[in-house]
This record gives structure tokens, sequence and C-alpha cells, in this order.
């Protein structure tokens, strides 16, 4: 069918080009590119004799959209699946309107100086790539991602009007570490160290960190404390899903994860600026980042299970009704499939998805547009057929 250009070679990436090499009659050609060859070197070398698909490998820097635009000249890929970090998104858009090549990506843009994240510098292309006739998935990852193809599938086959969604996002994983990130830590720091908030009536409502607690008990891994977060996906859902009442956004976090995530921040080394550290400029974040356990090598330790999912309440024909569409999925499962945990798969299986749906034109609308915004049906057939089959439970507990 054709050719996919992943750039990024982390934990997400590694899962995504797993399942495109599974996938090799979508995927007849796989280039990955990342910052450092010799991983991408190293997963061909590992996959090259399993898979149909044809791997070649190269190294870019994907800050620089010079370099982007000679590597997708060069390789001329039909889609172009951004799993780097959050920085590179606009640089990589940017390459992709030069030539005219597809987008997809998991993440929504983030400035590197600054702990904020939100659709407005992604959505501001909307016109330049419907005028190229490109499109931009953005967000294809589980949450967002799944998560809001979970919503426009209720919305379409299960509500007439839905007003409430809670967003609920359980990791039972246990590492064994007392301390380590299940994906970037830099990345999940900023993201769970900044204030929390939920959509309603609206508008914004912003609390302190972790200030809203929850418990609730999820199949398949028991009861867990979760907390209220900022989450991507609630500001495009804001606006894709008419009459949205309330949205919000739910993670787990153990004890002794917050423990330590608390002395961290009290002692600066969560922080972003810039410090002088002997003679030299350094970031107390990243330099964390230097010290903690890679994400990568947590697979083979990593036993237990995740369930993401969404509860909706609205109605159908009049009647109030309520809905719990959720996957779960073992982290000793995935490890013994791809190498990963559980967190980077329900990332990475979605994102070959996204880069699927586009590659073969089953979603083709020129434009800069958020998952929830194509067909859901296709999407979700796929989750089944590729590792991540969902359940639905009708008399959901809800979250109060
Ligand atoms: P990793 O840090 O494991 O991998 C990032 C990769 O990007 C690395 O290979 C890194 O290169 C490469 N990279 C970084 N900067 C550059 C650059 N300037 N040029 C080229 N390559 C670069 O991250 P993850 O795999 O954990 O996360 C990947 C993405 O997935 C992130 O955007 C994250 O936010 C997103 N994500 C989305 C989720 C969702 O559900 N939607 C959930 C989890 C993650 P090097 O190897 O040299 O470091």
């Amino acid at each position: 069918m054709g050719k996919v250009l992943v750039i990024g070679c982390g934990g997400v990436a590694s899962v995504a080009i797993h399942k495109c090499c599974q996938n090799s009659e979508v995927f007849e050609e796989i280039c990955i590119a990342s910052r450092t060859k010799s991983k991408c070197d190293a997963l061909k070398e590992k996959l090259a004799p399993t898979t149909k698909s044809k791997i070649t490998t190269a190294q870019v820097d994907a800050n620089n959209v010079e370099e982007l635009i000679a590597l997708i000249e060069k390789e001329k890929p039909g889609v172009v699946l951004n799993l780097a970090l959050p920085y590179q998104d606009l640089t990589i858009m940017e390459a992709c309107l030069a030539t005219k090549t597809h987008y997809v990506d998991t993440a929504n843009y983030e400035p590197e100086d600054t702990a904020k994240f939100e659709y407005s510098w992604q959505w501001a292309y909307r016109e330049r790539f419907e005028k190229a006739g490109i499109t931009a998935l953005l967000g294809s990852g589980f949450d967002p991602g799944v998560t809001s193809v979970f919503s426009a599938y209720a919305l379409k086959h299960e509500f007439d009007e839905i007003s409430e969604i809670d967003i609920l996002d359980c990791n039972g994983g246990d590492h064994g570490y007392p301390f380590a990130t299940n994906f970037n830590p830099e990345i999940n720091i900023r993201e769970v160290s900044a204030k929390g908030s939920y959509w309603e009536n609206g508008h914004w409502v912003e609390t302190e960190p972790m200030e809203i607690k929850r418990t609730y008990n999820f199949e398949g891994v028991g009861e867990k404390d979760m907390y209220l977060l900022h989450h991507e996906e609630i500001e495009s859902l804001a606006l894709n899903i008419p009459g949205i009442k309330r949205i919000r956004f739910f993670m787990t976090f153990g004890q002794s994860y917050l423990t330590h995530l608390k002395c961290l921040e009290n002692v600066g080394m969560t922080s972003i600026e810039p410090i002088m550290y002997e003679g030299k400029e350094i970031i107390p974040l990243q330099f964390l980042k230097a010290v903690l356990p890679d994400p990568a090598s947590l697979g083979a330790r990593t036993k237990g299970k995740t369930n993401i999912g969404c509860i909706f309440r609205g109605k159908k024909n009049g009647e109030e009704k309520t809905y719990y569409l959720y996957n779960i999925c073992d982290h000793e499962e995935c490890y013994k499939e791809v190498g990963s945990q559980a967190v980077a798969y329900t990332t990475g299986v979605p994102a070959m998805i996204g880069a699927m749906m586009i590659l073969t034109g089953t979603w083709n609308k020129p434009g800069v547009h958020n998952i929830e915004e194509f067909d859901p049906d296709p999407f979700m057939d796929a989750l089944n057929v590729w590792g991540l089959p969902w359940k639905e439970n009708r008399n959901p507990v809800m979250v109060e």
C-alpha cells in the first residue's frame, strides 16, 4: 500500500514500528528517523527478519525544518508519523506542509521553555493544510486518541446528546522502583505537576495540582486513588461534542509516586527554569530525567494491567443513560509481544492505526483535525484487530 516515515525512536515509536511491521500489507516501507540513528538501526536489525516491510533508517534533527524537508523529499512517504516529543510538532508540520505530506501525531505542541500545552498553535495551520490538500491527524495515541474515538463512537451509536464525559486513566502496573515514569519523564512530570482543570458549562475550572481526588474500582485492577488533571483532549472534545456540559480527566497515582514527586518539587528538581551548575547552564527537570530509569527499560519488570476509558452520561430517545467504554491491557502480555510495557503499547498501537487510516485513505479530510472529527467505526474495528480490544458497560458506577 505505501510508506510511513516515523520520526522518533523511543518507547512509543518502538511499539508503533513493531505494529507497522506486523501490518506489512499497509506499511510496505517504513523509514525510521530520529536524533540518535543507532537506536533506529538497532530496531531495524531486530525487526527486519520478522517482517515483509522494507525498513530504512536515517538521522534527523526534528527541530530543523530544512533537514526535515530534505528527509521527506528523499524518502517520499505517504504519511509522516511524529513520535518525537511535543516540542517538535510545529517543525514537523511545517515540513509536511512544504512537501505536501500527510501528518499524524500523539501529543499537542508544547513550547520547550513553558510548561503549557494547548491546541492553538497547531490549529493555526488549519487553513494552510486544507489549501495544500493534506490531512493533519492530531492526537492518535490513547489519551488523546482512543478516548477521543470512544467519545465520537458513543455520540454516533449510543446517544442523541452527551452531557458529561469522565476520562479515567488507570495504570495498575508495578515496576518495582520507588519512582519512575511510564513515558518520557520530562513530559510526564510537566503534565502531572501542572494545575488541574476541567471543562464545565462552557469554561475551564482550574484546580491546584492533585487537589481533586476520587477512588474508583477498576475492572482487572481493583480499587485505586485517582486525581483530576488537565489533559489536552478536553480542549478539543469541548468543541467537537455538541452540547457537552462537563469533561473531566482522572489519572491514578500510587502514594509512593506522589510522595517522591512532592519531595522532588519541594527541592526544585522538577523546575524547567535553567540554573548554573559548575559553570554550565542546566535545567533541573532534564537532569532529573537523566537519573531516572528509562521508561523503555520498565517493560521487563512491570506486572499488572492498565484500564483506560470514558464514562458517558447523556440522553437517547429522551431517556437519561450512562455508558462506559474501556480497554484493559496487560503489561506482561505487551512485553511478550513487542518488548514494551502497556503505557507505550496503548499509545503505539493507536499511532499505527491512525497512520493506517491516513495512508489507506480511509480517513481523508484536508486540514488540521483532532481524531474525534473522523468516523470512529473503522478505528474501533482496528483496535480489536491490532491488540487493544474494547469493552462496554451499560450500567457503570459513576464518579461523583
Ligand atoms: P521517548 O523520550 O521515549 O522518545 C522520544 C524520541 O524522540 C526519542 O527517540 C528521541 O531521540 C526523539 N527525539 C527527541 N528530540 C528529537 C529531535 N530534536 N529530533 C529527532 N528526534 C528527536 O518518548 P515516548 O516514546 O515516551 O513519547 C513519544 C511521544 O508520545 C511524546 O510526544 C509523548 O508526549 C507522546 N505520548 C502520548 C500519549 C498518548 O496517549 N497520547 C501517551 C504517552 C506518550 P533520542 O533517542 O535521541 O532521545
